[in-house]
C-alpha cells in the first residue's frame, strides 16, 4: 500500500465543549496520513489513478468550518469517514487533529488526538422464517445498503432450509451478505441489530423461530471473542446454510482460525458423521 501525507494543515472552526469555543472559535492543525494504491499512477504517470490531496485538503477545511463537534475525538473520526466515502481509492486513514490553543490552565505544546478507520471486508448471515421471509431479508440488505459507512454490499440467492437444532418450526430462508465496510466490529453488530430490532424480531426460544437474524460471521482475518461478540461465528463450520451461501459469494475466503477455504469447510462438513443437513 502507498502513502499520501498531508501535514499540518491550518483550519478554523467551532468546535469544544466550553460555549466560549463554540462562539469564537479556533485553530485546528490537522494531519491525515492516507493509504491507497497508487502504483497505476506511477506507471502512466496521470492524477486520475491517485487521490488529489488538493482536494482531499479542501474537504478537510470545509468540514472543520462547517460542522460542530464538542469533540476532537469525534472531529477527527468525522473528517476519516468524509474522506473514505468521497475519495473511493483511499483505503485507510489516519486523521490526528491538534488544538494549539486548547484553553487549559497549564502550559503544553499542543494536545492532539488520534483516529484512524478503513475499509474492511465482512460476511453477514441472514435467516427468516417468520412473515414474508424473501421481503424482510431484502429490506434487511437495502438498510445495509443505504448506510454510507458500507459499500459495494452484495446479497446472495436466498435458499430455502431446514430448522436447525430446534424442529417445531418452519422453514428458514438463509442467504449471506458481503460487504465493504468502515465500521468497527462493534459497530457493525449494533447496526445490524438495530434493523433486527426494526423488523421487529422475536428472541423468545434460542434457535427459535425469527423475522430476521443477522450475524457476522467474518471480519477481515480478525479473532475476538468476548461476552458480546465472537469472530469468525463460532457456528459457522458446523451450518451448511451458512457455508452454502458463503460459497456462493466467494468459495476462496480462508477461515482465519481453521485457515481453510470455506469451499474446503462445506465439502469436510457434508461428509462428517455429525452433519445436520439442512440445505437440499
Ligand atoms: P443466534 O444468532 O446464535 O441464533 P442471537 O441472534 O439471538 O442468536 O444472538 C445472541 C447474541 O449473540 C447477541 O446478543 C450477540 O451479542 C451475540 N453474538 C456473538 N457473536 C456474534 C456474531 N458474530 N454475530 C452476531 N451476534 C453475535
Ligand atoms: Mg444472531
Amino acid at each position: 500500500m502507498n502513502e499520501i501525507l498531508i501535514k499540518d494543515l491550518e483550519c478554523f472552526g467551532y468546535h469544544g465543549v466550553l460555549e466560549e469555543e463554540k462562539r469564537l472559535g479556533q485553530k485546528f492543525i490537522v494531519s491525515v496520513s492516507l493509504k491507497l494504491d497508487f502504483i497505476k499512477a506511477i506507471e502512466h504517470d496521470l492524477c486520475q489513478d491517485t487521490v488529489d490531496y488538493g482536494a482531499v485538503s479542501q474537504c478537510i477545511v470545509d468540514e472543520v468550518a462547517n460542522t460542530n463537534f464538542n469533540l476532537i475525538e469525534s472531529l477527527a473520526d468525522h473528517l476519516a469517514k468524509e474522506i473514505l466515502i468521497r475519495f473511493a481509492l483511499v483505503e485507510h486513514v489516519t486523521v490526528e487533529i491538534k488544538k494549539p490553543w486548547a484553553p487549559l490552565k497549564v502550559h503544553l505544546d499542543t494536545v492532539s488526538v488520534r483516529v484512524e478507520r478503513g475499509w474492511h471486508s465482512s460476511y453477514i448471515g441472514v435467516g427468516s422464517n417468520m412473515g414474508d421471509s424473501k421481503s424482510i431479508i431484502e429490506d434487511a440488505f437495502q438498510r445495509i445498503t443505504s448506510l454510507a459507512y458500507n459499500k459495494d454490499v452484495l446479497l446472495t440467492n436466498l435458499i430455502t432450509t431446514k430448522p436447525y437444532g430446534y424442529k417445531e418450526q418452519n422453514d428458514f430462508v438463509n442467504g449471506a451478505i458481503s460487504l465493504k465496510t468502515l465500521l468497527y466490529p462493534k459497530e457493525l453488530l449494533h447496526f445490524l441489530q438495530a434493523i433486527e430490532l426494526d423488523l421487529k424480531r422475536r428472541r423468545e426460544i434460542h434457535w427459535g423461530p425469527r423475522t430476521i437474524d443477522l450475524d457476522i460471521l467474518l471480519y477481515d482475518n480478525i479473532v475476538l471473542q468476548d461476552e458480546e461478540l465472537i469472530i469468525p461465528h463460532p457456528e459457522m463450520c458446523k451450518r451448511d446454510f451458512v457455508l452454502k451461501p458463503l460459497c456462493e459469494l466467494n468459495p476462496n475466503i480462508v477461515h482465519p482460525l481453521y485457515h481453510k477455504r470455506v469451499c474446503d469447510l462445506y465439502q469436510e462438513l457434508q461428509t462428517s458423521n455429525t452433519y445436520e443437513k439442512t440445505v437440499e
